[in-house]
């Protein structure tokens, strides 16, 4: 599931959220520390008064889910989604094509646009790079012969990657997180829920720490990347640590906080 990204491209304003809440309440004072602020966020989690977390929104750049994730995502009902078009992106798959007998090998083309899971059984995996290889040929031989991409988009398949922006407030971004970083959620977007949980890690501490429970409080790691000399953070659960910069493995836990 590597080739899938997710890019914050708003600044989420958690102060819009406290200003809710101080409304509600009338408790607007110069003595409200941030400490207080955070704590009345906190306690109205868990009294469930949700609709103050409506007025902090995030926007995501989401690029190279499988449609079949995409499927899944868009269940969540509470958001905005703008979803690149197969009917106008399609040529870009028959420009790749030309390539591969001379460059690039089937795998990496099959990866390049679908995604590839890690499959547990290696033969499986075998299977699925050579079937869907042809699938994907079968699309580009029928194209040339004339037909529309509005017909062609039928023999795509589920695995197929796409890209999109979604916005998502607080109060359902806490919902998706929950139910899509459970161990329940099926494994790619339990991926997804995690890469949206680094963004905002990196992004605000506090919005991170209203998203996940105590359960699920795990370390982050201050890494450095020998290859290249790129510090990052990451958390101590991810499959595999890999530079964002170069995406090599040869890297180095400099800390755990
Ligand atoms: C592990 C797992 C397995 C799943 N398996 C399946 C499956 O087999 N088949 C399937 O169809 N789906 C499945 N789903 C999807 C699931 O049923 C939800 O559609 C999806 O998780 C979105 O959740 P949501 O409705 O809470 O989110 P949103 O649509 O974002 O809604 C957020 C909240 O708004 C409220 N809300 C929204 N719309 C309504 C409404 N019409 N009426 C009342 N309240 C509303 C609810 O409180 C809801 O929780 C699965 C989800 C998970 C996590």
């Amino acid at each position: 599931m590597d080739r899938i990204t997710v890019n914050l491209i708003n600044e989420p304003d958690l102060n819009l959220a406290i200003i809710g809440a101080r409304t509600c309440y009338d408790s607007f004072s110069p003595d409200n520390t941030k400490e207080k602020d955070l704590n009345l966020l906190h306690n109205l989690k868990k009294l469930e008064h949700l609709s103050i977390f409506e007025h902090t929104v995030f926007t995501f750049a989401i690029n190279g889910i499988s449609r079949l994730c995409l499927q899944e995502l868009t269940r969540h009902r509470i958001a905005s989604y703008s979803v690149q078009s197969t009917r106008y992106t399609l040529k870009k798959l028959f420009k790749k094509i030309e390539d591969v007998e001379n460059e690039i090998s089937i795998r990496d083309f099959v990866k390049h646009f679908c995604v590839v899971p890690e499959f547990e059984n290696t033969e499986l995996e075998f299977i699925y790079i050579k079937q869907t290889y042809e699938q994907l040929k079968t699309i580009e031989e029928l194209s040339r012969l004339g037909y529309k991409n509005d017909e062609l988009k039928y023999f795509l398949p589920e695995s197929f990657r796409t890209e999109l922006i979604w916005t998502i407030n607080l109060r359902s971004l806490m919902n998706f997180i929950k139910l899509r970083y459970s161990s329940k959620a099926h494994f790619e977007i339990r991926h997804l829920a995690q890469l949206v949980l680094d963004c905002i890690l990196e992004y605000d501490m506090e919005i991170y720490n209203l998203l996940i429970t105590q359960d699920d409080k795990i370390k982050k790691l201050l890494v450095y990347c020998i290859k290249c000399g790129k510090m990052f953070n990451t958390f101590e659960n991810v499959k595999e640590i890999r530079c964002p910069n170069c995406e090599s493995k040869e890297c180095e836990i400099l800390e755990k906080f």
